[in-house]
């Protein structure tokens, strides 16, 4: 591998602090009782991020294991549960609950605009007969952000159970959890906090807790099942042996970002910098509205195909950018500006790669995308 300068949407660039903290001498995370300190502290840490006093765990496995973990212990077979569906992550997420039993009923909006707050209220004025709503903080896929504080605020109006996947967003986006009433935070360790990929961490609510502890029927399986992390802390006792590395390196990003001056202000400038030069080079945001500070997703210009920017971005100036999946396959390219890649530097080079691939290819930008950039920072 020739190392790519990843501009990716998750996995992002790793800081070598944070590379060399992996390397760190290990001890018997079971048996070790300053290890239980060092996870308890890490999650007093993430929840400074989240902006939360709910418990903070930190399971072993990815972004998705925090959304199926939500599912798995919350959902009784037969609830309702309102997924809330702006995209193909809201989306999917109706597809965790329905394995866990759920019946989803979705709220569907305009995939290429954040969910109108005013439409949902009107939705719950007619129908709010759930205990728990699934959504998505950043939909990954389109670049674009939901305004949770709304919607959380909303939800908790009717008692019903907020689950957010911030798996994109947190770290990168403002996140104020108790203060919008969110119940459930799930995030992922390779996106907005650069560490490796590898973790997921989660945030319960009393409210989550109340019926994650009290359910008729018996929590399916083991691993994604919450109420064994219960006490962990009281009990000095995981329900598996952690992945200490992993949880090494995390901690040392964490560090970072909570030392960092302003993450959520510089994640902002450069979101609206890399749309600007976008802009006024004559390409076309997939978004309409609601634009991610995380991610930017492009529409792949006609007489060029994803493989062929892909493929020359690679060879000839070794970044790495992403396409997308599902209905977005081969339409759009998206630039990862989250995290460690959220640099002045990156961005830099990646706009300037993408404005000479695309002469290359015959699309002429109407201005020079990386000049306009730097001229907008
Ligand atoms: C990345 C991501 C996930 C988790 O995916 P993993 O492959 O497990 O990292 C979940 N939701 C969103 C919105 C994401 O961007």
């Amino acid at each position: 591998m020739k190392n790519p300068l990843i501009m990716t949407p998750g996995p992002t660039y790793i800081h070598e602090e944070v590379r060399m903290a992996m390397a760190r001498p290990i001890t018997n995370p079971d048996l070790d009782a300053s290890f239980f300190e060092f996870y308890q502290e890490t999650c007093s840490r993430l929840k400074e991020i989240i902006q939360t006093k709910n418990d903070v765990f930190i399971l072993s496995g990815e972004g998705i294991l925090g959304l199926e973990a939500a599912c798995a212990s919350l959902i009784e077979p037969g609830d309702r549960v309102l997924c809330i569906d702006n995209g193909i992550f809201g989306n999917g997420f109706g597809d965790f609950v329905k394995m866990y039993g759920g019946e989803a009923v979705y709220f569907k909006s305009d995939y290429r605009r954040a969910v109108d707050v005013a439409l949902l209220e009107a939705f719950l004025k007619k129908d709010h007969d759930f205990r728990i709503a699934t959504l998505v903080h950043c939909e990954t896929p389109s670049g674009i952000t939901n305004p949770i504080e709304g919607i959380c605020k909303l939800l908790n109006q009717y008692g019903i159970i907020s689950v957010v996947d911030s798996v994109s967003a947190v770290g990168g986006e403002v996140l104020k959890a108790d203060e919008w009433a969110v119940d459930m935070i799930l995030g992922g360790s390779q996106k907005c906090l650069s560490a490796p990929p590898g973790l997921t961490f989660l945030s319960v609510s009393p409210k989550a807790w109340e019926k994650i502890l009290n359910r008729k029927m018996p929590i399916i399986g083991y691993y994604a099942n919450l109420s064994h992390w219960r006490n962990w802390y009281q009990e000095k006792w995981f329900p598996y042996t952690q992945p200490i590395s992993d949880i090494y390196a995390l901690r040392s990003a964490v560090e970072r970002w909570l030392m960092d001056e302003n993450p959520i202000e510089r994640h902002k400038k450069i979101a609206e910098a890399v749309r600007k030069s976008l802009l006024d080079g004559g390409l076309d945001l997939y978004a309409a509205d609601g634009f991610s500070n995380t991610v930017t997703t492009v529409n792949i210009p006609e007489n060029i195909s994803f493989q062929a920017l892909y493929q020359t971005m690679l060879e000839e100036h070794n970044i790495l950018i992403a396409g997308a999946f599902g209905f977005l396959k081969d339409k759009v390219i998206r630039i990862g500006h989250m995290g460690e890649n959220c640099h002045e530097d990156k961005v830099y080079l990646t706009l300037k790669a993408l404005d000479q691939v695309l002469r290359k290819h015959g699309i002429q930008p109407k201005v020079e995308l990386h000049k306009a950039f730097i001229s907008y920072m």
